[in-house]
């Protein structure tokens, strides 16, 4: 006789795997298929710092709405979270390998870099995340960067903004993960899922499922799983992430603040330079990101590690000869107008969605996974993630001419920091960069039928 689930969640990246904790917590009797691949291939979770950002991945955002305010809001409520669950789960306090955050601006920094630096100021005075013991280790460090002659000249000490080491979680969370009368593992990748009576039809690569509710957090592949029983999810693309963890054969990172982040503000299409310490000793540094319509075969982008390794000798720690390291690529998924899509599918409210979590979904994991636990309680959407659910329609980025100054300046900060071209070219660059973005806006607004003066986001624009 076929076995008909209660729930099955696909994907084990942190959206998966916390929830699944949690879901076990509350609803111990019911029936759970966890299908996914143990190695997690392509996993955003597992290439991630990771950061529990709240004020450091804040941008300059000049648009009128109030999506800044949600990010702060969502990810100090998903802070206080994460707190309460090393707290409850002694296993995992080990993951915890940061508590502070330290931001920095360099003398050289772009335009955008100065306003997100600002920017990342204004909200931190605002909430007053500050400590004293930070400012100490700051001052410290100050002294020490001197002797390679850094360009950093500013610093922000931002108090309990954290960092979680991914692949220790993920190895504590695998080796406790076992089949029972109650859970079954599937190893198998998803195909598509349609309505079947009055439940679903699950089909994978290996295997055929069915289950009454599912939830699908298979990062940028979610839409596709999902092709059969909706096809108003709008698009959704793969932010490769390059990133490299560095094994010191020397003292190279001694000088660093302890148990802390270190990082700049982000400096222009999304690439920056973030340092955190792992327990093992080793150094996460990342992160690059290009959007792409597909998945890539490969370990990464060469520019991007050249781009980490100079910027991190020059600004953070001096020469370091001998340092090794192993590459790191994941997908960051990311919507067509960037921001999260989270909630049940309209017709099918037996299936809720999560995806587009870009570059914070491990710091919202905690309070996604309350989402998923409302909808099991109450088949209802939360009410945090409105106007995020996944069939909506693109949110407008400003309107046309906003949206093309930004995406001007988003690639002027990035081609400079780069080097791929200097200030005094910025009349022709901001000339060119102007006609392209326009001639790009008229196709994508065709193409999607969007209304005439929407605004696409600039991380969106070229890739069409
Ligand atoms: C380099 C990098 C750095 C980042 N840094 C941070 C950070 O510091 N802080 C932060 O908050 N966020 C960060 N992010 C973003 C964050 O990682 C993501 O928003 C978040 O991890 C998404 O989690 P997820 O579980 O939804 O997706 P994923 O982690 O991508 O997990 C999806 C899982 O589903 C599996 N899967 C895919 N297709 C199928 C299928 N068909 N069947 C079964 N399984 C499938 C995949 O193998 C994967 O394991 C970063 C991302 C990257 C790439």
């Amino acid at each position: 006789m076929k076995k008909i689930y209660d729930l099955t969640v696909i994907g084990n990246g942190m959206v998966g795997s916390y929830s699944f904790l949690e879901i076990r917590k509350r609803y111990r009797d019911i029936n759970i298929n966890f299908v996914h691949d143990k190695k997690r291939p392509g996993s955003a979770s597992a290439a991630a710092g990771a950061m529990l950002n709240v004020f450091g991945e804040i941008d300059y955002d000049k648009q009128m709405d109030n999506y800044q305010q949600r990010k702060i809001d969502i990810g100090i409520l998903s802070q206080k979270k994460w707190k309460n669950f090393f707290k409850e789960n002694d296993e995992y306090i080990k993951c915890n390998t940061a508590k502070n955050t330290i931001i920095y601006k360099s003398k050289n920094a772009t335009k955008l870099e100065k306003n997100c630096f600002k920017e990342i100021k204004k909200w931190n005075d605002k909430y007053n995340f500050k400590n004293h013991n930070l400012s100490k280790q700051i001052l410290k460090y100050k002294k020490k960067i001197k002797n390679i002659n850094s360009p950093l000249d500013e610093f922000i000490g931002i108090s309990g903004e954290g960092a979680v080491d991914t692949n220790l979680f993920f190895s504590i969370f695998d080796k406790n993960l076992k089949n029972n009368k109650k859970t079954t593992i599937s190893l198998d990748k998803i195909l598509t899922i349609t309505k079947y009576k009055n439940y679903y039809k699950i089909l994978g690569n290996k295997n055929y499922y069915y289950s009454k509710k599912i939830i699908v957090c298979a990062g940028s592949d979610s839409s596709k799983i999902l092709s059969n029983i909706t096809k108003k999810i709008m698009p959704i693309f793969y932010g490769v992430g390059t990133a490299f963890v560095a094994h010191p054969k020397q003292n190279e990172f001694e000088a660093l603040p302890k148990n802390t982040v270190l990082r700049s503000p982000n400096r222009g299409s999304t690439c920056g330079l973030h340092v955190v310490p792992r327990n093992d000793k080793t150094y996460y540094i990342g992160a690059g990101s290009f959007i792409s319509k597909s998945k890539i075969k490969s370990f990464g982008r060469v520019e991007t590690i050249k781009y980490l390794t100079n910027s991190l000798q020059k600004e953070l720690i001096g020469p370091a000869p001998y340092l090794e390291f192993i590459p790191v690529v994941g997908y960051r998924p990311i919507s067509f107008d960037c921001k999260p899509l989270i909630g049940m599918i309209n017709n099918h409210p037996d299936i809720f969605f999560i995806s587009g979590t870009k570059r914070d979904g491990l710091t919202y994991s905690p309070v996604i996974s309350d989402a998923i636990i409302n909808w099991l309680d109450n088949n209802k959407n939360y009410e945090l993630f409105k106007n995020w659910e996944p069939e909506r329609k693109p949110l407008s980025y400003g309107d046309t001419p906003f949206a093309i100054e930004s995406y001007i300046e988003n690639k002027i900060a990035g081609l400079i920091e780069h080097n791929n071209e200097n200030k005094k070219n910025y009349k022709k660059i901001y000339a060119e960069l102007k006609f392209e973005a326009n001639q790009f806006h008229k196709n994508i607004i065709k193409k999607l039928k969007l209304k005439k003066d929407f605004g696409i986001h600039p991380e969106i624009l070229n890739i069409y």
